[in-house]
């Protein structure tokens, strides 16, 4: 990277644009010049395009063509240690350059004038005639409850031209009102009065607090099981962050970003934090950008992308539940928030903590390798205590057919009814019915589109595809042997399992928590947290309910299929379990009565299985890393899944092939070959999905080899590559 840091008007710039271009664009520096890292607007064909100024020109570029930057945005200009974090991130996750810039800037309007701007509100008056662009004008801002939204964003959004919006302000039905553009966000006090902390508490928020004042980079694993404080005791290392002056990011899993999180965090710090997330409006993303970047938000609570916000001085991260595989995004750019933090606070001498009741195996291992320090909080805060977990063989259980819930487990949650508290059941398939057979010829229904068996939704009185989301109805008459009235559910999703309750049940009130119930993050939120108040007898849930969230009325945990995640060949299948049936059982007994998990299983002297119920966890550990140890695999050994598709599975197989033969790169480094075969999931939306998996020794130079080897190809027709480096499933 050059030293010049500023350049003057006329001279020549080079700049990455978020456009899907290989190389940067040369500009002539605007009047009044730009700065190194300055976000501009510069002209690409007759568009105007977001741009960070990267370096120098290259100066190959006719200057007699060269066009000048159009403006320098008002924001901060992106600091070296980003524009290095976003290099690094690219070369480690081989994804371009114009796409990081893209996941770094993820705040619309970020290119609008400063100082005041209009918004809209809803107005008194109704509009003379209603269309349909009006109400969807108008169901926007009722969806989003009083909030006020510029009239670019509500065209956007309610996907209507501006005049319609201009439309409805003239009739009054829309208020248009002056506001400041952004405002800083309420100073936290790290001085006010923290939680009294046990000893063994105490302990590691020192550890951490002084890991934080080093003023270097550090990670730790700060491991304790759910109940034992961990929440409270990286609070005091965010506090030592804002002692010292500098910034904290606290990342959460997307479902986990509760109210009453928030309402924890202002608890200790007299004010909420801001927030970065889904369901946040695009104003209030503009504004977390914008305030971070100039440091005028302190501490940010947010999901995986909040990793890319233009932190001034971010000094600490937090990446709660660290396990969860929610951190891996699974589209667009594949990265690993969890790998992303570390490799961030390196490169701005921040420190880490990484914290999990049930750690992923890398985290583990790289803190028994030392890497990275350990911290453990044992024993559960206050009277609560660890549930008792027991094993349900459901080989001498009195079952009558299609029904799930055993002898045992409903006496169980009988006792909790009688006594006022709660149950949860869990299990992790959503939908009525994960296969729908005919009884005459044996036909499953399958999705038209992809690989995949049709789920069963009764609420909706349709069959859905869980891969592309496609539905039909639940056919009469058998699409295979056209036999009428045969078609018949098999085997339990959450939806049935709720009808079974009810029918065992019927006095009782019975919640589901299944993400496809719920319109939106908020309505499933607003429920858990009724929930948690008391408003349910029996809790049926998918692998959602296993995180983070505080019912303090529960005491039973019923898991309905424990052999579920125990099925398929993926390396990962024990970790998986283990951790979710852990965390699971976690939820019971967090208040002052004591917990039980009761976990149905058909073969209970499956190690992982009896490694769950005797909680002798670093032996589970040690035989998993032994395992994954001789197969060479991570964290012992490097991994990289090539997917290829397209519609013509001829031509993805041919590209395949093509590649697997053109292997030099990858054979110059050591590297090993698999495929090509048909991906896990064949077939999603009508596109054939075929994969390469390349294993290579730990140290090897993999992501570059791989470049090497896929440079010189050029996809033809609807052809897509995508790299997947570390990725989550191996087979
Ligand atoms: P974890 O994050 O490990 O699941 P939490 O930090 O959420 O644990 O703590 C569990 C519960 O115990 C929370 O309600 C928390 O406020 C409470 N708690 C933990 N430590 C203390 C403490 N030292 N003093 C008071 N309450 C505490
Ligand atoms: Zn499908």
């Amino acid at each position: 990277m050059s030293g010049q840091e500023f350049f003057q008007a006329g001279e020549r710039v080079g700049v990455l644009t978020t456009q899907p271009l290989d190389r940067l664009l040369d500009y002539r520096a605007p009047e009044g010049g730009c700065f190194l890292g300055a976000y501009v607007e510069v002209p690409l064909g007759p568009r105007k395009v977001l741009g960070v100024v990267w370096g120098p020109g290259a100066g190959d570029f006719d200057s007699a063509k060269l066009r000048s930057v159009i403006r320098v945005l008002d924001v901060a200009p992106m600091r070296t240690e980003m524009r290095q974090f976003l290099g690094k991130a690219a070369d480690y996750t081989l994804t371009p350059m114009p796409a990081m810039l893209r996941l770094a800037t993820r705040a619309p309007g970020l290119s609008d004038p400063p100082s005041m701007r209009k918004i809209l509100r809803r107005g008194e008056g109704t509009p003379d005639r209603m269309t349909d662009a009006r109400r969807r004008v108008l169901e926007v801002l009722e969806q989003y409850g009083g909030l006020a939204f510029t009239p670019r964003e509500l065209a956007d959004m309610a996907d209507v031209t501006p005049s319609v919006v201009k439309g409805l302000v003239k009739q009054g039905a829309l208020r248009e009102e002056e506001a400041p553009r952004d405002t800083p966000y309420p100073h936290l006090d790290p001085e006010l009065p923290s939680k009294q902390l046990t000893e063994d508490q105490a302990r590691a928020a020192a550890a951490l607090a002084e890991g934080v004042r080093s003023g270097r980079y550090g990670t730790t694993l700060l491991k304790g099981v759910t109940g034992s404080g961990k929440t409270e005791v990286y609070l005091e290392a965010v506090a030592a962050a804002l002692r010292a002056g500098r910034q904290a990011l606290v990342l959460l899993p997307e479902i986990a970003l509760t109210a009453e999180f928030l309402t924890r965090v202002e608890a200790r710090f007299g004010a909420k934090p801001a927030e970065w997330h889904s369901g946040a409006t695009m104003t209030e993303r503009r504004r977390v950008w914008k305030m971070v970047g100039q440091g005028a938000a302190q501490l940010v609570i947010g999901a995986r992308s909040a990793l890319f916000l233009p932190f001034r001085d971010l000094g600490l991260i937090i990446v709660d539940e660290e396990h969860d595989t929610s951190y891996k995004q699974e589209d667009g750019v594949l990265y690993n928030a969890r790998d992303m933090a570390v490799l961030r606070a390196a490169m701005c001498s921040a420190q880490v903590v990484l914290a999990s009741a049930t750690p992923s195996l890398e985290t583990w291992a790289n803190a028994e390798a030392g890497k990275y320090q350990r911290l453990d909080l044992t024993s559960r805060f206050g009277a609560s205590v660890l549930p008792e977990m027991r094993a349900v063989d459901m080989r001498s259980e009195d079952l009558l057919p299609s029904t799930w819930i055993s002898p045992t487990l409903k006496q169980a949650m009988k006792l909790r009814l009688e006594r006022g508290e709660q149950s949860l059941l869990f299990l992790n398939r959503r939908g009525f019915a994960p296969v729908t057979i005919c009884r005459a010829c044996g036909a499953q229904v399958a999705c038209d589109h992809c690989d995949a068996r049709m789920v069963e939704h009764r609420f909706m009185k349709r069959l859905m595809c869980h891969q592309c989301g496609e539905t039909k109805p639940v056919p009469e008459v058998c699409p295979s042997c056209e036999v009428e009235g045969k078609m018949a559910p098999v085997g339990p999703g959450i939806e049935r399992l709720a009808e079974e309750a009810t029918s065992l049940f019927p006095e009782a009130r019975i919640a589901v928590l299944s993400s496809d119930l719920f319109g939106s993050a908020r309505a499933l939120k607003t429920r858990i947290e009724e929930i948690a108040k008391g408003e349910a007898d029996i809790i049926l849930g998918t692998q959602l309910v296993a995180k983070g969230h505080n019912f303090p009325m529960l005491t039973l945990v019923g898991v309905i299929d424990a052999d579920l995640g125990l099925q398929g060949s993926d390396l990962r299948a024990a970790e998986r379990t283990f951790q979710l049936m852990r965390q699971v059982a976690g939820r019971a007994g967090r208040a002052e009565r004591p917990g039980e998990a009761l976990m149905q299983t058909f073969q209970p002297e499956h190690p992982v299985i009896r490694a769950i119920l005797s909680g002798d966890e670093e032996s589970f550990w040690k035989a998993e890393a032994a395992e994954r140890q001789a197969a060479g695999v991570p964290p012992y050994g490097r991994m990289a899944g090539i997917i290829l598709s397209g519609s013509d599975l001829a031509a993805v197989f041919d590209l395949g092939n093509a590649m697997a033969r053109n292997d030099g790169p990858l054979r110059q480094i050591g590297a090993q070959l698999f495929g090509p075969a048909p991906a896990p999931i064949a077939r999603v939306r009508g596109r054939h999905r075929v994969r390469l998996l390349v294993k290579a020794a730990k140290g090897a130079p993999l992501q570059e080899a791989i470049a090497r080897w896929t440079a010189p190809l050029r996809l033809k027709g609807d052809l897509r590559l995508s790299i997947d480096i570390d990725p989550q499933s191996f087979f």
